[in-house]
């Protein structure tokens, strides 16, 4: 098997390089009254920031990338619509394999992180006959936090530094991989979102099989809320899950605080315009197109991949 290494080494730094050379300077005023030895951290991060992500980049010219049309028939702006009423079939099919399966195991961050990225990497190499080897380290801190306190995760496309926000329960293993698709080099969330749901929906771990399905449920569901958190909730109740998965989609969407909400607003309008100027579609990748995506894949008659793998 054909196969490139990305070294990712800004993934190994204690704390986050980017965290370092905004705060640095800042942190040493603070602490010590002087700015000289916070901006020489600065200038040492950026040094090795640098250096690492041109490795990377150097690592991942010889990478043979997913064609996603070709593979799946499908992709960002060759998606066909899913009816409504296929959607609020699909949820409650999603509803009864949840249940039916429901697995309670928590798994810690750190050894999930490198069971994922594992299963990544194979799902990919199956379809691309390549084995892309990342860094599995994850970060549970990142100051990106306060900028995006909507996001679950984040990675940092410069880097490959991914930083996941907060204890997600079921969802984690899924959030985890979609970074990791990332960190391969996918960057646009809707490669990330199908590449991760694929990967772990064919992983035949159940436990990782059950986080596609919860991600694809939520998806499914914010699709047809739309932006109304009531409706979403509503939704959740009427899916006739067990009490357990319940809470946990419940907890997805909390009431936003008063920073969440003012900051959140204003990120998410910036962030959905950045998408759309980097070939995407929006933010509605993440949820509408991304079930466009297994919805226009599952019934493609150009695809290279079998159907199959985009199941419920
Ligand atoms: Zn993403």
């Amino acid at each position: 098997m054909d196969r490139i290494e990305i070294p990712g080494d800004a993934t190994y730094s204690p704390i986050a390089l980017t965290d370092l050379l905004v705060a640095a300077p800042l942190a040493s005023r603070v602490l010590l009254g002087a700015t000289l030895p916070g901006r020489l951290i600065q200038i040492a991060a950026l040094g090795y920031y640098a250096g690492s992500s041109l490795k990377d980049w150097w690592a991942r010219a010889g990478m043979r990338r997913v064609e996603f049309l070709q593979e799946f028939g499908a992709d960002i702006f060759d998606l066909e619509p899913q009816p409504e009423e296929e959607r609020v079939a699909e949820v409650r099919l999603l509803g009864e394999a949840l249940n039916d399966g429901y697995d309670p195991t928590r798994v810690v961050r750190e050894e999930l992180a490198v069971e994922v990225n594992r299963h990544l990497t194979t799902y990919i190499a199956t379809v691309t006959g390549q084995e892309v080897v990342t860094s599995s380290e994850v970060r549970n801190f990142s100051l990106a936090m306060l900028v995006f306190p909507f996001a679950y995760g984040t990675c940092d496309v410069v880097s490959g530094d991914v930083a996941i926000f907060k204890d997600t329960g079921i969802f984690e293993a899924h959030i985890i991989t979609h970074e990791f698709c990332h960190r391969k080099g996918y960057w646009k969330e809707l490669h990330a979102q199908a590449l991760a749901f694929l990967a772990l929906r064919n992983s035949g771990e159940p436990l990782l099989v059950q986080a596609a399905r919860a991600e694809r449920l939520h998806r499914q569901l914010r699709t047809l809320a739309g932006d109304d958190l009531d409706r979403f909730n509503e939704m959740v109740d009427a899916a006739d899950l067990r009490p357990e998965l319940k809470e946990e989609f419940h907890k997805l969407r909390p009431v936003p605080g008063a920073y969440e909400s003012a900051v959140g607003v204003v990120m998410r309008k910036l962030y959905d315009e950045r998408m759309k100027i980097t070939g995407q579609n929006g933010l509605s990748d993440y949820d509408e197109g991304f079930t466009n995506f297994l919805y226009t894949f599952s019934s493609s008659k150009q695809a290279r991949q079998p159907a199959h793998h985009a199941d419920i």
